[in-house]
Formats: C-alpha cells, sequence, structure tokens
C-alpha cells in the first residue's frame, strides 16, 4: 500500500502540465504521475503529420523525459477510485492514498462504435489522424490519390480538437489543389452536427474555402459502418441509412469518458466525465479531487491549449484545499483550435465558455476569424516549442491564474 500527498492520473498533456505548475510553486512536493504509457505524444502535431508537413516522431518522445524529475513515476494503468477513502486502486491491485487526487487520462476513442472501422484502419483507403500510427498514412493516400470520391467524416460531440476532422480534408484539398488533381476528387465532409463549427464568427472564413475547394458540406450525417474492402461507408442520415463509396475515408471516431471513470464514483451523470465544477475545476462532491483536460467534464473545447490554461488554475487551487484553504482561482473555459486552412495559412479559433472569443493577440497582429501567414507560423514553429520547453515544464508564460472574483467579471 503506498502513499503520495498527492496522486495524478495520466502523464498526457494536461497531468504532466499539472505536476510542473505544482512543483514550480512547491518543489518538496510529494507527488506520483499514474501513467502506463512509455511515449508520451503531441497529438496537435497530428494534422501536421497528415498534412504531410511534420514526420511523425517529431510528435513522440520517451514518457520519462517529460516526467518532471522530482515525481515519481508509477508504471501501471489506475483502474477503480475510492474517494471516500481518498484512494485508487492500479490495475496491478496496488493500492495509493492521497491527500489531493488529480484526474487526467484524457478522453478514450471509441472505435468500436462504428462497425467495421478497427479491421480496416490503416487499410483500403481508411485512416485517421487521430492515431500516431495512422496519421502518416494519411499523407500517403493524400498523396497519391488522383481521382475518386474522398470523404472526411466527423462524429457528434464532444471530440477533442473540434476542428481536426475538417483540418485534415482541407490540407488534402490544398495538396490536390497543388497538384492539379483536385477538379477530378469529389471532396465529402460528412458533419453528424448541424454545423461547420461550433464558434459562428469562424464559419464564413472556413465556408469560403470549402467554396474553394468545392467541398460537398453533408450537415448530420454520423457514419456508423465501414467496408473496408468494398470501399463502402454506411452513414445515418435524417432520411434513414445511405451507403457510400470512396476511394479515400479519413474517419473520427466517437468519444467518450475513459471507462474507469465513467463507472466511477467520480463520473459525472450524464456525461461520464470527471463531474468538475468548470471554473475551479474542483470536483463538486470530493473537495479533494480535481479534473483536468480532455476526461474532466467541463464544457469547454477539449484541446491541448485549454490544458494549458487549466493546469496552472488547478495547480494553486489543489496547493489552496491542500492547506486547508478554499480554490481561489478560475478557469474561463478558453481552448484553441488552429484550423489549417491551407498549407501556410491558419483561422486561429480561440474562445472560452459560451462561445466568447478570447483571442491571444490584438486584431492587427492577428485577427482570428480570417486566415493569416502568422497563425501557420505559431502552429507549425512556436506552439510546438511552447509545448515542450514551456507547458511541459511548468513555466507559465501568459496564463497565470486570476483571482476568482476578477476571472469572472
Ligand atoms: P492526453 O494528452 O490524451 O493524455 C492522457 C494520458 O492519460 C495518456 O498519456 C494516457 O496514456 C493516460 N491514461 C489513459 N488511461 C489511463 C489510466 N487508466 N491510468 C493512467 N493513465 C492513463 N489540441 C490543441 O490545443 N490544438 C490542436 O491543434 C489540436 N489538434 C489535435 C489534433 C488531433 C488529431 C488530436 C487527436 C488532438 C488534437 N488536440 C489539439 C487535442 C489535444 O491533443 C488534447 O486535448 C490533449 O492532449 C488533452 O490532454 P490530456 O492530458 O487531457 O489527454
Amino acid at each position: 500500500k503506498l502513499r503520495h500527498e498527492v496522486v495524478i492520473i495520466g502523464g498526457g498533456s494536461a497531468g504532466i502540465a499539472t505536476a510542473s505548475s505544482m512543483l514550480k510553486r512547491r518543489p518538496s512536493l510529494d507527488i506520483a504521475i499514474v501513467e502506463p504509457c512509455e511515449d508520451h505524444y503531441y497529438q496537435p502535431g497530428w494534422t501536421m503529420v497528415g498534412g504531410g508537413i511534420f514526420d511523425a516522431p517529431v510528435t513522440r518522445r520517451p514518457m520519462a523525459s517529460v516526467m518532471p524529475k522530482s515525481a515519481t513515476w508509477l508504471r501501471e494503468a489506475a483502474a477503480s477510485f475510492q474517494p471516500e477513502s481518498n484512494q485508487i486502486t492500479l490495475s496491478d491491485g496496488t493500492t495509493i492514498t492521497y491527500a489531493i487526487l488529480i484526474v487526467a487520462p484524457g478522453i478514450r476513442l471509441a472505435w468500436e462504435k462504428i462497425e467495421g472501422l478497427e479491421d480496416t484502419l490503416g487499410r483500403n483507403g481508411v485512416t485517421s489522424n487521430y492515431r500516431y500510427d495512422l496519421a502518416p498514412y494519411t499523407w500517403d493516400l493524400v498523396r497519391n490519390l488522383k481521382s475518386g470520391r474522398a470523404i472526411f467524416s466527423q462524429p457528434p460531440m464532444p471530440i477533442k480538437c473540434a476542428g481536426a476532422p475538417q483540418k485534415a480534408m482541407y490540407l488534402s484539398c490544398d495538396a490536390w489543389k497543388e497538384r492539379g488533381v483536385l477538379s477530378d476528387i469529389e471532396v465529402q465532409f460528412r458533419n453528424a452536427g448541424g454545423v461547420l463549427f461550433g464558434v459562428k464568427e469562424y464559419v464564413p472564413a472556413l465556408m469560403e474555402y470549402v467554396e474553394t475547394y468545392g467541398i460537398d458540406l453533408k450537415l448530420n450525417q454520423t457514419l456508423i459502418a465501414v467496408d473496408g474492402p468494398g470501399r463502402k461507408a454506411v452513414f445515418k442520415t435524417e432520411a434513414g441509412e445511405e451507403t457510400v463509396e470512396f476511394e479515400l475515408l479519413h474517419a473520427v471516431p466517437p468519444q467518450v469518458a475513459p471507462r474507469f471513470v465513467a463507472d466511477s464514483p467520480l463520473a459525472s451523470a450524464d456525461s461520464g466525465f470527471v463531474d468538475v465544477d468548470k471554473f475551479t475545476l474542483q470536483h463538486v462532491r470530493y473537495p479533494n479531487v480535481f479534473g483536468v483536460g480532455d476526461a474532466g467534464s467541463m464544457p469547454n473545447a477539449k484541446t491541448a491549449a485549454a490544458a494549458r490554461k487549466q493546469a496552472p488554475i488547478v495547480a494553486v487551487n489543489a496547493l489552496a484545499v491542500l492547506d486547508g484553504k478554499e480554490p481561489w482561482a478560475d478557469y474561463d473555459g478558453y481552448g484553441s483550435c488552429p484550423l489549417t486552412v491551407e498549407r501556410g495559412k491558419i483561422v486561429l479559433a480561440e474562445f472560452g465558455y459560451d462561445g466568447k472569443l478570447l483571442p491571444s493577440f490584438p486584431k492587427w497582429v492577428i485577427d482570428g476569424t480570417r486566415p493569416r501567414r502568422l497563425s501557420w507560423l505559431l502552429k507549425s514553429e512556436a506552439l510546438p516549442w511552447i509545448y515542450w520547453n514551456g507547458m511541459l515544464k511548468g513555466h507559465e508564460w501568459l496564463v497565470k491564474p486570476k483571482a476568482r472574483k476578477a476571472a469572472k467579471e
């Protein structure tokens, strides 16, 4: 039986950033990070891999290299929670007690909810930028396609990086345009949602690209089955079911709370995610438990950018609770989705709760609602560096927590 002052579940973007943030503030803190995976991934880079801009290995580093030096890494998966006794159980049966628990195991990609998809991923023209090993296959397919139908699907919300399904499409279209084959390819965007993008200010710029590339935009269409060898996809539509043939299918799976969270006392009744206050990120029933990143129930855009803003909030609030005080900082729901509309230009969506625009730059530097070259430089050059050297190390430029009242005003 182990005991640590702070236990963090998940060594992804949110878990590592939060651990580093807490240790920057209190270097002597005893933190254990529960993480079974030997590698850490910069998932925002996978869109660039699928677009032939990054090589896959630049998005992966050994987990050991991102673990804060003074944290204890427990190489095991968390299996269940016993919050009444301040305890978790790992998959090998070990139990750990804690003063503070921070839950950050991300979101689960539910590939199995689309019949036949898992059997054909990576073959028969079926791909997805949502997996490290498949993003290079997206670029292989795009590079070699000369004609036929290319379908890009988007599942119902919530998903991580809600713009990623269409980012894959725009970069593909741009490559086909460049090669002069776009007019021979029928591009369809089949989106389970009823709008192109959830925050209306960004839609006009995106629609211009939909038109320029000649994309057939189909809303309220959910991918439910794939026949890889037959190259057919089945969509549920308002009119019933439709079977469509394809040469290329970029599929994005539905996404849900990890099972061990959804089945636990920590889960929110409606979504299964860690049931937290959307401002303080403190659990609504267990004050010494916090949720951060994609696994939290707060209704922000699930992005690494959101985790970057949440980490210091959770850090200061959790340290306050550890000291017997109340959480004092508020998260404003910030999330960001750099929409790669063409190679070299990005529509930089940045917004918080209720779709409130929260741009990081004044409009004359970057107008996020318009395609900009500077936004592309941010995504392709600056953000990966900021991620590895700033966010994961607890250097919090521009994201210092504000006191609760100030943040709410
Ligand atoms: P993750 O980073 O996924 O980490 C979760 C960790 O928990 C993993 O290391 C996992 O191994 C571990 N874990 C899982 N189960 C257990 C368990 N039982 N016990 C212990 N550990 C466990 N974000 C942006 O900001 N901008 C973008 O442009 C962007 N584009 C994206 C494009 C794609 C294709 C994808 C897939 C994602 C993109 N994102 C983007 C989203 C971003 O990657 C996620 O929002 C971010 O990684 C969330 O961090 P997290 O720590 O919550 O989850």
